[in-house]
Order: C-alpha cells, then sequence, then structure tokens
C-alpha cells in the first residue's frame, strides 16, 4: 500500500493518502489544508480518490475537504455526532484567526464497526468520542495501521476542553477500543510523531 504522510495548514494536521499499487485507488484522510499539494502527490502517484475520510471535524483536519471533492469528485464522509461542529465553522475559524473555509456537509456519514474498502485496501471505523463526539479512527488490519486523528498522540491524547470534549470518554473509548488492537499496531495520530499501541499502552502517561 502507499502511503504519505503530509503535514498540512497551520496546526499540522497530518493528512494521510492511501493507495494501491495495483488499482491506483486510493482514500484520503483528513485534508486540512494545502489541497495543492495533496493533489500533486495523488498525481505522483496516479491516484484516484474514491473517499475523503474525516476523523472529526475540527477546522485544521476538515477545512480542505470540500475543495478536495471539488477537484477529484469523491466523496466526503465523517460521523453525525459531529455535525454541530461543522455548523460553528465560523467560531472555529476565529480560534485560529482565519477566514471560514466553505464545508459541506457529509456524503455519507461514518458509523462504528462501517467498512470503508477501495480495490486493493480495506479499513474500519471506529468510533471513538471524547476529543469531539463524532472523532473516528480508520484501522486497517492488514497493514497493522491506525489512523487516530486526535484521540491518541504519541506519549498524549486529545484536548478535552473545546466543544463536545469529554476526557472521562475520551480515555474510555482509547482503553476500550484502541487498547484492544495489537501491540504491533502503528499509530499514525492527527498531530506529530508515529507511535504504536504497545509503546502506548506501556508509557502513556494518561492510559
Ligand atoms: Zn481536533
Amino acid at each position: 500500500m502507499i502511503h504519505e504522510i503530509l503535514p498540512v495548514g497551520p496546526l499540522q494536521c497530518n493528512c494521510s493518502i492511501l493507495g494501491d499499487e495495483t488499482s491506483r485507488e486510493a482514500i484520503v484522510v483528513d485534508p486540512g489544508d494545502d489541497i495543492p499539494k495533496i493533489v500533486s502527490l495523488l498525481q505522483r502517484h496516479q491516484l484516484k480518490v474514491k473517499y475523503i475520510v474525516i476523523t472529526h471535524a475540527h477546522i485544521d483536519h476538515i477545512a480542505g475537504a470540500h475543495k478536495l471533492k471539488q477537484l477529484t469528485g469523491a466523496p466526503i464522509l465523517y460521523n453525525q455526532n459531529d455535525l454541530l461542529l461543522v455548523k460553528m465553522m465560523d467560531i472555529q475559524a476565529s480560534w485560529l484567526g482565519m477566514p471560514t473555509p466553505e464545508v459541506a456537509p457529509p456524503d455519507a456519514l461514518l458509523t462504528d464497526g462501517q467498512t470503508i474498502a477501495v480495490d486493493g485496501i480495506s479499513g474500519s471505523i471506529i468510533h471513538t468520542p471524547g476529543h469531539t463526539q463524532g472523532s473516528v479512527c480508520l484501522y486497517i488490519p492488514e497493514e497493522s495501521l491506525l489512523l487516530a486523528g486526535d484521540t491518541l498522540f504519541a506519549g498524549s491524547v486529545g484536548r478535552t476542553d473545546l466543544p463536545g470534549g469529554d476526557h472521562h470518554q475520551l480515555i474510555s473509548s482509547i482503553q476500550s477500543k484502541l487498547m484492544a488492537l495489537p501491540d504491533q499496531t502503528i499509530v499514525v495520530p492527527g498531530h506529530g510523531a508515529k507511535t504504536d499501541i504497545g509503546t502506548e499502552r506501556e508509557v502513556n502517561p494518561f492510559l
């Protein structure tokens, strides 16, 4: 599998491009900004985007999704519990002092246990509320890979002081759903360095 991780925008959100070498079909996760860079990476790998997956509707993860959809025709998917955050996009933009991006309603909703598959890549959605109520992770068992959004970080966990955040719920989501994954599962968080489930199980001070 092709996996490009591109930190985008002022908050350096980790956008992931997952592509299959044979079918050239791709999934883009969290295209928060820098859409021209994402599109040129897609072109370099000759990938066709089939899904745009949003781990949660914070502005740094979702702001470029509409533009990427316009350029690729791919549908935008996120959990319905983050619709409230989408309606507050102007407030989110004011937190960062940036103009309000155009953000579209989802073309389809993501739910816990749902399969997201393109030809050659199959993942499942894990609903992990806490950072936001609609936060999800994308787990690709064949690659031992978890795209964790802002739920779990290397040595840390997502902040819960923004609207919809709940620290106890976040820890419970991580303990019950993410710590159930195998130790060798590589974790790509929404920001910063990669880690793995075994390391976080051992050293993460929040768990
Ligand atoms: Zn976030």
